[in-house]
């Protein structure tokens, strides 16, 4: 077999990277903690809590939980006067504990009425997300919508409006469908109704401009179900405004289906340099944990390389060369190893998010993968001897045998951690 020579005449070949993004930036402040949208700043992490808030301990529990989980802003539901009056308790809670994540009030139907009422709670959060499509009905509308923007101009607050196909302006709809059958050539039902969600959110943003709120305290979303509406209601949506865009699709569903469906609607978007915060709207399996939605947003950053949060695994599927499920436990022993040890380590070690490790399951690629690797193993496959080499920085280190392997690679990739970033924080 003959090689091509370099001077073959191709071009090298352009590399991919998601395009930058266009939006103004935003800033969502609690505290000295300023956590800035848009522009420059990295695609955000957001999630909400499924507690209820009037519960001030258990939901300050699950914000700090999907905090820890990597998450820039936690949502609450605020939906009664109970509910707006436990926010600031909620808030207390959270500053006793340490944790400044930025809390987002989620308002329906009598988020004016709550805002106006509670003024505590209108102070405790730090963004308010109004949705126009449920902020009340005919004449009522402009002027509710309106003692919300007055609530953030008074605190200095950021807003996203957020409309959502679910709850959208049925008024607004039926004028935009009216208008569409008096054309001569009518769009399609689907199309009128990205129109109405793109119109809604963007008049929205004006009327609230026009009343006094800065363009970059504003952060627009349109959430759908939908992949294929999601990416062409945001393309347009997108084309039309700069405002920073919050991304998300909607009632993604549970497990496997909701993750795949947000990573494919989310990916597209954020490689076109559409979205600067996002949320995976998981329906949690039983017995799931809530963090799951921040684990499988901040996975879709950091497999766009937008992001890095947590040090990479890299881990081979198997195949018939492993007869036994030992590789399979030692991925996920690291895994999840990694994972727990992220909110002391982000501290501790600055930089070590950026660590790749390998586990694979036989010598195929197993030692060629784990060069590759800041620290990898290659775990004997059927017929090798049982044995597993450890390569560090690229070159064998040591090699594991016997019952104890997955206990002893994972105290060496501490200790690998503690020697490559203790150092450079001058813990070690
Ligand atoms: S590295 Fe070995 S065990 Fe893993 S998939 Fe490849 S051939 Fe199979």
């Amino acid at each position: 077999m003959t090689h091509p020579t370099p001077s073959n005449g191709n071009e090298p070949i352009a590399l991919a990277a998601p395009l930058p993004r266009r939006s103004r930036q935003a800033k969502v402040v609690w505290g000295s903690r300023v956590v800035t949208v848009g522009g420059d700043a990295p695609v955000r992490v957001q999630s909400m809590t499924n507690t209820d808030t009037v519960d001030a301990i258990a939901t300050a529990i699950q914000v700090k939980e999907l905090a820890q989980a990597g998450s820039e802003f936690v949502r609450i539901t605020v939906n009664t006067p109970e509910a707006a009056a436990a926010v600031p308790y909620i808030r207390e809670q959270l500053d006793r504990m340490g944790e400044s994540v930025p809390l987002v009030g989620d308002f329906h139907y009598n988020g004016h009425k709550l805002l106006t009422e509670f003024p505590d709670c209108a102070q405790a959060l730090s963004k308010y997300r109004i949705n126009p499509g449920n902020v009340g009905k005919g004449e009522k509308r402009d002027r509710q919508f309106g003692q919300m923007i007055e609530a953030a101009m008074r605190w200095d607050k950021a807003v996203r409006i957020g409309v959502n196909w679910g709850s959208l302006d049925q008024d607004l709809l039926a004028a935009l469908m009216d208008a569409n059958s008096r054309r001569s050539s009518p769009w399609e039902a689907r199309q009128v109704m990205y129109e109405a969600l793109i119109t809604s959110a963007i008049e929205s943003a004006r009327r609230a401009e026009a009343m006094g709120l800065h363009g970059n305290q504003i952060i627009l979303s349109c959430k759908v179900s939908g992949v294929q509406d999601l990416i062409a209601v945001y393309r347009e949506l997108a084309r039309r405004c700069d405002y920073a865009l919050h991304l998300g699709l909607t009632e993604a569903g549970m497990g496997t289906k909701g993750t795949v469906a947000s990573a494919a609607a989310l990916s597209v978007l954020l490689q076109e340099g559409i979205g600067d915060t996002i949320r995976v709207s998981l329906t949690p399996q039983p017995g799931e944990a809530r963090t799951q939605e921040v684990v499988v947003a901040s996975e879709i950053l950091q497999a766009l390389g937008l992001r890095v949060f947590v040090p990479s695994v890299t881990a081979c599927p198997g195949c018939g060369r492993t007869t036994s499920t030992t590789f399979q436990e030692l991925a996920k022993q690291i895994d999840d190893f990694l994972r727990a040890q992220m909110p002391v380590w982000r501290a501790r070690y600055p930089g070590v998010e950026n660590i790749k490790v390998a586990v694979m399951g036989c010598i195929v690629n197993g030692p060629g993968e784990s060069k590759h690797a800041d620290i990898g193993i290659s775990l004997p496959g059927t017929g090798e001897a049982p044995a597993a080499p450890v390569f560090i920085d690229g070159e064998k280190a040591m090699t594991l045998r016997g019952e104890g392997i997955a206990r002893e690679f994972q105290q060496i990739v501490e200790d690998y951690i503690a020697r490559r970033f203790g150092r450079a924080a001058g813990v070690v």
